[in-house]
């Protein structure tokens, strides 16, 4: 396991996980029913943007810097509203320094009777997050694979929720293991939520997962995509995109109204662009 959050926070991949993450919490708590978060790939929970590593990429700085330097029209402001609240919350002297990951971002945006699950493989990693929420009776961590783990979560006892399934995609199967953990889960849990990030690099696992998706008879499916384009040869991420299963009914036209303007501000050259597209029917 060689891959760590902490070179990557923030960045364009980032954005668009974080945006739908806040969505969905936002969404979820439009009811008074309590809900539960599974996130499978949780990291160290939130990122210090001058430490070493994210000083060494600087990927933030086209991400979420970019964003909050932006002028930015009204209804895209009350889209992304809940994410942009809780960074700003962080940092409360307006300088951007403490950026919350998922662990963090649901955990700001919870309600006292919301619940969040928290599964990290990598041990050093664990341990950050486990310390960061010691003590915390709404946040269970635990240290072991998400893959495996994930059934046993499901169906969770609130009988509301979603999983959030963020993967490093070291390894070259991972879309098919995506595939399997999900398809399984959702056998458990089809009530509930998932929502899938991946970068846009393995187009032909994305197909085969997605195909996974229609042959076990999953309804539906809805992906996200957001590309910012090659700024060079060694431009190290086009873009990234989500497949959500069950996703909130209103998520599709708030990403039909956001995406435009997070492509326009975020690109770095030909090949940015976006795209909402409802892969298989309710
Ligand atoms: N979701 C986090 C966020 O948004 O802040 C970032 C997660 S990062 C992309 C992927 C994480 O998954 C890494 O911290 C890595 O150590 C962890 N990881 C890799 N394989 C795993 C596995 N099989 N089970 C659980 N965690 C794993």
């Amino acid at each position: 396991m060689n891959y760590r959050h902490a070179y990557h926070a923030g960045n364009i991949g980032d954005v668009l996980k974080h945006v739908v993450l806040a969505r969905l919490i936002t969404y979820f708590q439009r009811k008074d029913k309590p809900f539960r978060i599974i996130d499978t790939h949780a990291g160290i929970g939130t990122y210090d943007l001058t430490s070493e590593e994210t000083q060494k990429t600087g990927e933030w700085q086209d991400g979420v810097g970019k964003v909050l330097a932006a002028d930015m029209p009204e209804d895209v402001a009350a889209i992304l509203a809940p994410w942009l609240g809780a960074i700003r919350a962080r940092n409360a002297d307006g300088e951007l320094r403490h950026y919350p990951g998922s662990p963090a971002l649901a955990r700001d945006l919870m309600r006292p009777i919301d619940r969040l699950t928290l599964t990290e493989l990598h041990p050093a990693d664990f341990k950050t997050l486990s310390e960061l929420f010691a003590g915390d009776h709404q946040v269970k961590t635990i240290h072991l694979d998400g893959w495996m783990a994930l059934n046993s979560f499901l169906p969770p006892k609130e009988k509301r929720g979603f999983v959030i399934i963020d993967p490093a995609f070291e390894v070259t199967d991972e879309f098919d293991r995506m595939a399997r953990a999900v398809v399984k889960g959702w056998r458990k849990f089809s009530a509930g939520s998932f929502a899938c990030w991946y970068p846009l690099k393995d187009i032909a696992g994305l197909f085969r997962f997605h195909d996974a998706l229609i042959q076990a008879g999953v309804r539906d499916v809805l992906t996200l995509e957001l590309k910012v384009g090659r700024s060079g040869p060694d431009t190290p991420m086009l873009g990234s995109g989500m497949t959500l299963i069950n996703p909130p009914f209103t998520l599709a036209e708030e990403m039909r109204t956001v995406l435009p303007w997070l492509t326009e501000t975020l690109a770095k050259g030909p090949g940015a662009g976006w795209r909402v597209e409802q892969l298989i029917e309710e």
